[in-house]
């Protein structure tokens, strides 16, 4: 049963990359006159609801709107952070292909590296460098509200990824997609955990989010299985309500779809364990 819910994950996250290469397959074959009709207006920008959230920043703060920002993009962001409020970031756990796309690459690291893999960087410094993707945000707010453009898709691997081919991405947004790959062999979502914006925004949403994660303590084994498996190195095993601004909502740790022996044990719940879980 475990495996059929992990599984689930699995197919949504290819289900959502595949649908991604394709818009952005079918958005540059529309300029030959070869794109399927009902899709040929949709791009990659389109689909990222990051434009909505930079949109809105400056519409708050000059009153204008980003050149190339379309209405799905708020749809879209309205969505993601709902479900964020409700459950956490399910949209980088589940969703966004660049997340898959570096889980991917890391369960080769895992094949080269074992254990080692995803623990190459010592934790005092780790800790630290996890905020850089706040500073991040914060430049990319700023220059996107001064500009009116989509500054981020200049650096942005992720936009490098399923634009490549196109005359549109630029030399660093190539180099950091290499980077990315490179480090993803050694690091578990590199990009994810340090530079994305998005997910440090939707990341805050932990902080507040209605139905956080909890771990029972009195049924806990400490076998630190949760700690192991999870991708964004959070120490599950030492904390009752994980509210670590790093969860990505993947339910890896949990009893009922993860790796937690204990059922019960860890769950994505509102109320307090009670004796009867014990
Ligand atoms: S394994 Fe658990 S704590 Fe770690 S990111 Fe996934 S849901 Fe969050
Ligand atoms: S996997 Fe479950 S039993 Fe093991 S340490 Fe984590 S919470 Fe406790």
């Amino acid at each position: 049963m475990k495996k059929k819910k992990r599984r689930l994950r699995s197919v949504i996250q290819i289900l959502f990359f595949i649908l991604i290469a394709f818009i952005a397959v079918n958005h540059t074959l529309l300029e030959s006159g070869k794109g399927i009709p009902l899709l040929s207006g949709a791009s990659l920008h389109a689909v990222c609801p990051f434009g909505g959230v930079v949109s809105l920043y400056q519409l708050a703060t000059s009153g204008t709107f980003v050149k190339k920002v379309h209405e799905s993009n708020v749809i879209l962001m309205i969505i993601v952070f709902s479900s964020a409020f409700l459950l956490g970031p399910l949209f980088c756990g589940w969703i966004c292909p660049f997340g898959s796309f570096q889980e991917i690459l890391g369960r080769l690291g895992k094949k080269l590296f074992k254990r080692r893999f995803n623990h190459f960087i010592p934790y005092k410094y780790d800790r630290i460098l996890r905020y850089f993707r706040y500073v991040v945000l914060i430049i990319v707010l700023i220059q996107t509200a001064r500009s009116g453009l989509l500054m981020f898709a200049n650096i942005d691997p992720y936009f490098a990824l399923f634009q490549f081919w196109t005359g549109e991405v630029t030399r660093i947004a190539i180099i950091a997609l290499l980077v990315v790959m490179g480090l993803s062999l050694f690091v578990e979502r590199p990009f994810c955990k340090y530079a994305c914006p998005y997910g440090a925004l939707l990341g805050l949403f932990n902080l507040i989010r209605i139905v956080p994660l909890k771990r029972n303590v009195s049924t806990c084994i400490n076998c630190s299985r949760c700690d192991r498996s999870c991708p964004m190195n959070i120490s599950v095993s030492s904390l009752e309500v994980i509210r670590n601004h790093q969860c990505i909502s993947c339910f890896q740790c949990t009893s009922d779809d993860g790796v937690c022996p204990i059922p019960g044990t860890v769950e994505f719940r509102t109320g307090t364990f009670k004796e009867s879980d014990s």
